[in-house]
Formats: C-alpha cells, sequence, structure tokens
C-alpha cells in the first residue's frame, strides 16, 4: 500500500504517513478520515509548525493510461503512485455516434439546404475532444494531489528521446552502445525513425532488433546511419550477408532502406502534441516543471531492475530520479475516467426511435450513480457485506460492482456512500 496523505486542521498537506501511523492515528482519536480516494487522514489538533519534506510528483502520460508516482528525491522512496485510465476512445465512439444520427436526421429530407455561414473557428490550443480530456484528467490530479500532499516540483515525460542529442547522433556520428542512457535515447530514436516496425518485412508490434545494415563482422559501423530495426525471423535470417545480396530479389526495399538510413528523422515527428499541450498547462499551475525523455525513463528503469508498469515508469522519469527507488510496499491506486453520465434523455433503437422511458431524477435515496458505498446485507439471499461503485435505479434497488463482480438489487437502505462520485472510479 502507498502512504496515507495527512492534512492538519487548516486542511494544509502534511508529510504522508506510513499506513501503520495511519491506522494509529484513527484508532486512537487523533484523526478522521477526510477522503477515501485517495485515502487522506485529518488531524484534530493543531500542528504547531509542521515542517514538511519537498516531494516530487512524476507524470508518465500515455494515451490510455498515465502513470503517476510521487516520490521523496532525497530518500528514493516512492510515496504514493496511481495509474490512471483515460476515457478518450469512448469519448471518440459516443461522437462518431452523434455524428452518424445526425447525419441520418440530415438525409431524411433532401431539399436544398443553403450552406451556411462559416462561423466555426478554433480556439488557440484546441485540442480534439478525446485528446482535451486526457490532458484534463491528468490536470484534475495533478491538482488533487497538491491539496492532499506536499508537492514541489512535477517531472513529466514530455518527447521518446532527445533531440538535440539526435541531430548530434545523426551529423557527428555519436555510436550505438547498448546500456547506456545514450543508447537507450538512440533506441527510442530508430523506433521512431523506422516507424516501429521491421524494416525488411514490415511487422508491426513484434520484438524489434536494433540491426546493423552493413553488418559489424565486415566492419560496418555503429553509427545511427548504418543502423535500423528487424524482427528477430529477419535478424536471424540476415545474419551476416550483405544487405544487397539479402534483398536482391527486392531491388525497392532495398532502395527505400539505403535512403531512409541515411535521411535523419525530422524533428516535429518526434513531438506529441498532447504532451506539449498537457507541458504548458502544467507550467500553467505555478510548479516547476522537469521534462524527461522516454530514452531516460527506460534507462533508469532497466538500470535499477525495475519491473515494467506504468507508475513504475512515471518513478523513473526525468533527470532527477534517484538512484535507488524504493518501490516494494508501494501498490497503485488504480484510477479510471468515467465521467458524470451521459445527457442524452433515453436509448434509441437502430431506426432512431425511443427505445426507453425519458431517464428519470439522477439522485434516488440520495445517492448517484458512480458514488462508492458499502453495503451491509444481514438477511435474505444477498448476505455479506459489499464495497464498491453504485449504479442507481429508480427503483430503489441498486447495482453495486465490486472488485469481484457485480451485486444486482442491493436495497438502498443498507448502503452508505463512503466517497461521492467525482468523475472517476477506483
Ligand atoms: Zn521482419
Amino acid at each position: 500500500m502507498s502512504n496515507v496523505f495527512v492534512l492538519d486542521t487548516m486542511h494544509k498537506p502534511l508529510d504522508p504517513v506510513h499506513p501503520g501511523y495511519a491506522r494509529k492515528l484513527l484508532s486512537s482519536g487523533k484523526a478522521a478520515v477526510y477522503r477515501r480516494y485517495p485515502f487522506t487522514l485529518i488531524l484534530k489538533k493543531e500542528v504547531e509548525k509542521p515542517i514538511t519534506q519537498p516531494l516530487r510528483l512524476k507524470l508518465d502520460p500515455g494515451s490510455k493510461t498515465t502513470g503517476i508516482a510521487i516520490v521523496n528525491d532525497a530518500s528514493g522512496e516512492v510515496v504514493f503512485a496511481a495509474e490512471l485510465t483515460h476515457r478518450g476512445n469512448q469519448i471518440k465512439e459516443a461522437l462518431d455516434a452523434r455524428r452518424g444520427v445526425r447525419r441520418g436526421r440530415r438525409q431524411r429530407k433532401t431539399r436544398y439546404r443553403k450552406p451556411r455561414f462559416d462561423n466555426r473557428r478554433r480556439k488557440q490550443g484546441w485540442l480534439p475532444p478525446s485528446l482535451e480530456s486526457r490532458c484534463a484528467n491528468i490536470l484534475t490530479w495533478v491538482n488533487r494531489l497538491s491539496r492532499y500532499c506536499p508537492i514541489t516540483t512535477i517531472s513529466q515525460e514530455l518527447v521518446t528521446f532527445d533531440t538535440h542529442l539526435m541531430q548530434n547522433a545523426e551529423i557527428s556520428g555519436i555510436e550505438y552502445q547498448q546500456g547506456t542512457l545514450q543508447g537507450y535515447e538512440l533506441r527510442e530514436y530508430l523506433l521512431e525513425k523506422w516507424e516501429r516496425k521491421c524494416a525488411y518485412c514490415g511487422a508491426k508490434d513484434v520484438p524489434l532488433q536494433i540491426e546493423h545494415i552493413q553488418c559489424r563482422k565486415k566492419h560496418g559501423s555503429s553509427r545511427v546511419s548504418n543502423l535500423c530495426l528487424a524482427c528477430e525471423p529477419c535478424n536471424s535470417k540476415k545474419d551476416t550477408q550483405d544487405i544487397r545480396d539479402f534483398l536482391k530479389d527486392k531491388p525497392d526495399v532495398l532502395k527505400r532502406i539505403l535512403a531512409h538510413a541515411k535521411a535523419p528523422l525530422r524533428d516535429a515527428s518526434a513531438v506529441n502534441a498532447t504532451r506539449w499541450a498537457l507541458y504548458e498547462r502544467l507550467k500553467a499551475t505555478g510548479f516547476p516543471v522537469e521534462c524527461g525523455t522516454g530514452g531516460r525513463t527506460k534507462f533508469n528503469r532497466s538500470t535499477q531492475g525495475l519491473d515494467k508498469a506504468h507508475w513504475i515508469d512515471a518513478a523513473c522519469v526525468g533527470k532527477s530520479t534517484p538512484d535507488a527507488l524504493l518501490v516494494d510496499r508501494v501498490k497503485p491506486l488504480l484510477i479510471k475516467a468515467t465521467g458524470y453520465g451521459s445527457r442524452q434523455m433515453c436509448l434509441m433503437d437502430k431506426y432512431g426511435f425511443p427505445r426507453t422511458k425519458p431517464k428519470s431524477a439522477k439522485v434516488v435515496k440520495g445517492f448517484q450513480t458512480g458514488d462508492m458505498v458499502k453495503a451491509i446485507v444481514t438477511t435474505g439471499k444477498k448476505l455479506g457485506t459489499y464495497v464498491g461503485r453504485v449504479a442507481v435505479r429508480a427503483s430503489g434497488r441498486f447495482n453495486i460492482t465490486t472488485a469481484t463482480g457485480t451485486i444486482q438489487g442491493i436495497g438502498s437502505q443498507h448502503c452508505t456512500a463512503i466517497h461521492k462520485t467525482d468523475g472517476y472510479r477506483y
């Protein structure tokens, strides 16, 4: 388990404490639960001149999942970790569906419609809704965590490799060396340059190896312009053959590879629009933001022999990463963005006719879909204690989704809310 956040009586964050100590604080009545997710306590007595240690919030933004870690740079301890799952795809699907419905509606009557005045304009820094939501999710959590934890700096993985280093590599000929920081940066660069596929057969989503076009036995250099990526079968098939012999049946592939190897990758393709937008917004929060590269993240993770996980990647972002990260005890909080429900008044069948009644009140008996509840049922078939996310029904018989499954038809009288809905599931 991660450490527990603690607030003083003025709602100012103090140093997070060990879960054992938190339990002691609770049982002795010195603190009360302030918030369930992330678990936060509030002290009942004032602390005079609290001293807090500076903590660093580290982010590894991904398209599906973002890793979050709070690290104490001085001790190397990972204080808190979370994995935030976004709902970008869900948003895209919903918008596509809406577009389909509207198109259908327009096409039903095909009278001439005059084109409308072009009054659509996008604000500067506009992002597509699916990406905007990812950005907003991360920002929400940066703000939340900074309220519960004394964060002083932020680290973010911004690019996959160091562009400056790479330009030097292409021009002055820095050589690839396995296992070094430069090696990791070069590997990320090659992945980008060769579009993450095998140069010979175009295979995607397979482990790719770094391949010397002119092989090393024949005095091929380790310069970037002599490197490409190959899948395992292609690499072993080529072995020490000359590339001209290996690809003599495919002259166009040969020509393409030789030309591509010579050409350096343009900068623009290495920078991801969402990450830049996030970077700008993080800077606007007022915290100093450190940027890391994907190459360095991998280098830090592999040299410390850590497993691959989103939150561990986050902890490894950037130059500031301590030499020995303490991750043993940490269990990440799994967060999933769910939104606050839909505004659609009723569901339709495939012909566009209403399939359900208009939706009723959002709040039933004081509960709302998305609340985390604890239900204690003492009699009947549903006997037991359930903790999970509730889906309310107008009848007052709720469905509760726990870690193991969904239990249907639990009466509202058995439920107590432990965490009101805030757009996320835990
Ligand atoms: Zn291949």
